[in-house]
């Protein structure tokens, strides 16, 4: 891996676990350096969702909760990357998920700068994130029990509704995730550990604390 932008588009490579705070960091890096996101799960929401040939064929893999072939996703990435202007950086969130995914990304990046972040947070933290999750189904403000009360118990400060939780925010399915999780990615990352570019970030403060390390390693290619 390359670690200098200048007038090259480059990747940022964003992993971590479910509860990890991908997502909210993901936003802050879009603002702050004007990245384009690409989740490849929602570009396979999107894609079904207008019907096209790939979003058809995703569909029932989606559904099923399984992984997508590598054939359909490998030409949406593709193309995105080709989209990408000379200086622009985007984040891929969701992809590499294999190492078979991983492999293919190194041929088609070429010589695009490419860094790797990878959020580490300890099972008992994501456990406690997740489990403690609470989402208004009225208006879909978050809050968690722990972390971000609501001022009356189990009930939305905005507008008074009953607060929902996650079916598979339940501690025993979050572990099973979590599992899952490791299972999957492990390859991955250490597919990327040691190669230059590749950044471990500890996820487990608050999420300004986790951007300040978060946007150092994505300042390199970025300035
Ligand atoms: P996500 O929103 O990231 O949880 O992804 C939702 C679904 O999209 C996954 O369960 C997979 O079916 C599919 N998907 C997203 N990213 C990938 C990927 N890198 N490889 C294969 N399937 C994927």
């Amino acid at each position: 891996m390359v670690t200098e932008a200048k007038d090259q588009p480059y990747i940022v490579i964003l992993m971590g676990p479910p509860g990890g705070g991908k997502g909210t960091q993901a936003k802050m890096l879009v603002q702050e350096f004007g990245l384009i996101h690409y989740s490849t799960g929602d570009i396979l929401r999107e894609e079904a969702r207008r019907g096209t040939p790939a979003g058809l064929q995703a569909r029932a893999y989606m559904e099923a909760g399984e992984l997508v072939p590598d054939e359909i996703l490998g030409g949406i990435v593709r193309e995105r990357l080709a989209a990408l202007r000379p200086g622009q950086g985007c984040i891929l969130d969701g992809y590499p998920r294999s190492l078979a995914q991983a492999r293919f990304l190194e041929e088609i990046r070429g010589d695009m700068p490419c860094t790797v972040i990878n959020i580490e947070v300890p099972e008992e933290v994501l456990v406690r994130r997740l489990a403690g999750r609470r989402t208004c189904p009225t208006c879909g403000k978050v809050y968690n029990v722990h972390f971000s009360p609501p001022r009356v118990a189990e009930r939305c400060d905005d507008c008074g509704s009953q607060l929902q939780r996650r079916k598979d925010d339940q501690a025993e399915v979050v572990r099973e995730r979590l599992r899952v999780y490791r299972e999957t990615t492990r390859p991955v990352v250490d597919f990327y550990r040691g190669l230059p570019g590749y950044h471990e970030v500890d996820g487990s403060g608050d999420a300004a604390q986790v951007f300040e390390a978060v946007s150092r390693a994505v300042g390199i290619l970025a300035s």
